[in-house]
């Protein structure tokens, strides 16, 4: 069955032709190694071999710069484009769509929205081509949830800032190129007091270290950004002093609505590879799809997996539209990311034993798919925001500002 079939009220031929392009690329690319990728993840997070010539390729096929119009390196298609992209690269492995997460969903749309003319020619046209990477820093050791209770400052002094911090769980700090970085210029005003930065890798003073020992994702790299008195140019400021929560946040809206449509493609591919094991397995003189409760889990898959499409394409459609979507991009992905989780387990729980060994790729789902609920906004998170909404308490994209519209003929001039 074709689970991607009727959703011609969103989809047009374009974007199902980009769908087999991006299924080509991660079946044949990267699912034949993809265990291995996993397994000497674990080993060593530090040692990404395999890492540089992925993105290379996905850098050719034009999937590092899908939504950004030509003008600016990208392949000028929309925002749905880009929710395919996450749909087919994460139905093979979590750590390719995190790629997309970091560096367009994070990085490269929050250029687009706020940067400068200069700097989207500096910086965003190179990350769009693929030629060079992008991560975003926000995290720090003490403040996750809770931004406003980040370390990090960035003094001004005469022409440049003087960055100084300590960003953690941030994925490809071994491997960006650039990243986005928020610090303090002025920590008396709080949210206000937030200031948003393009920081090169090469800039003096910045360190980055992997970190071992993680659950999931083990074949991309994650880690920690030391800033050391960092002289960053006050040309990579991005937008103005103050503004750096706004921009952090209206990140977080773009980046949450590619790890729901990663999340899509996780339970689609944890409910194909339960049907292919369901009909083969027989116990009880007959294959294992048979029986009641093994259809319950398979029914419950494809429930979670039409939900979460529905809700992401919503999302993609109101982007395309320039129309506000805080709560529309937050409700997909807090139901999309438990959802995944949760297909994970029950198609672990239909290959039964051999779901537990690497020899089947649902256990390496089911460790993927339980970062989602943490990162870009926990469960917990998501939940409180949905509440706020429904309240009254919290306007729709209060503090954000919104993609620009979607407009295929300045998107490919
Ligand atoms: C694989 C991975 C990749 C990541 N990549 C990046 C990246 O590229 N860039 C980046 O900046 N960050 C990244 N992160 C960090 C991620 O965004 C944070 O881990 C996340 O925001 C949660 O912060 P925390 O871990 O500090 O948890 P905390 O904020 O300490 O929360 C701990 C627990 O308390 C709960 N909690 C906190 N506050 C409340 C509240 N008010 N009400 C109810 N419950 C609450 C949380 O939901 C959670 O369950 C990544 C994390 C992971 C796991």
């Amino acid at each position: 069955m074709d689970f991607t079939a009727n959703y011609d009220m969103f989809l047009t031929e374009e974007h199902e032709m980009l769908r087999q392009t991006v299924r080509q690329f991660a079946e044949r690319e990267v699912q034949p190694f993809i265990r291995d990728w996993d397994r000497e993840g674990a080993k060593d997070e530090s040692d990404m071999a395999h890492v540089r010539p992925v993105l290379k390729r996905m850098g050719e096929l034009g999937l590092l710069g899908i939504c950004i119009p030509e003008r600016y390196g990208g392949a000028g298609m929309d925002y749905l484009s880009l929710a395919i992209v996450c749909e087919e690269l994460e139905r093979i492995d979590t750590f390719l769509r995190v790629v997309i997460s970091v560096h367009t969903g994070l990085n490269s749309l929050a250029i687009f929205q706020w940067g400068s003319d200069e700097q989207k020619q500096k910086y965003l046209v190179p990350q769009a081509q693929g030629v060079k990477l992008a991560g975003y820093c926000l995290t720090e050791p003490n403040a996750g949830t809770d931004v406003a209770g980040m370390q990090s400052t960035a003094r001004r002094e005469g022409d440049y800032y003087i960055l100084n911090g300590e960003k953690t769980w941030i994925s490809l700090a071994d491997v960006a190129d650039h990243f986005l970085v928020v610090a303090y210029t002025d920590r008396s005003k709080e949210r206000r007091g937030m200031t948003a930065f393009i920081v090169e890798r090469t800039f003096e003073g910045v360190e980055t270290h992997a970190i071992h020992g993680k659950l999931g994702v083990r074949a991309g790299n994650t880690g920690s950004v030391v800033f050391n008195n960092v002289r960053v140019p006050v040309a990579n400021r991005l937008g103005e002093e103050g503004e750096g929560f706004k921009i952090a946040m209206s990140a977080l809206d773009n980046g949450r609505y590619t790890v729901a449509a990663g999340a899509t493609g996780l339970i689609q591919a944890a409910l194909e590879a339960s049907i292919r094991y369901a009909k083969e397995r027989e116990t009880f003189g007959q294959p294992i799809a048979q029986h009641q409760l093994v259809k319950r889990m398979v029914s419950h898959m494809v429930r979670k997996l039409d939900t979460s499409r529905l809700l992401v394409y919503r999302a993609g459609w109101m982007k395309n539209q320039g129309r506000r979507n805080s709560r529309e991009t937050t409700l997909a992905k807090w139901h999309a990311t438990v959802s995944s989780f949760e297909a994970a387990d029950d198609a672990i729980q239909v290959h039964g034993a051999y779901g537990f060994s690497d020899e089947y790729p649902v256990e390496r789902m089911l460790r993927n798919a339980r970062g989602a609920v943490i990162y870009e906004g926990t469960r917990e998170l998501q939940e409180l925001l949905q509440a706020d909404f429904a309240f009254g308490f919290r306007e729709n994209n209060l503090l954000r500002r919104e993609l620009p519209a979607y407009d295929p003929a300045e998107w490919s001039e």
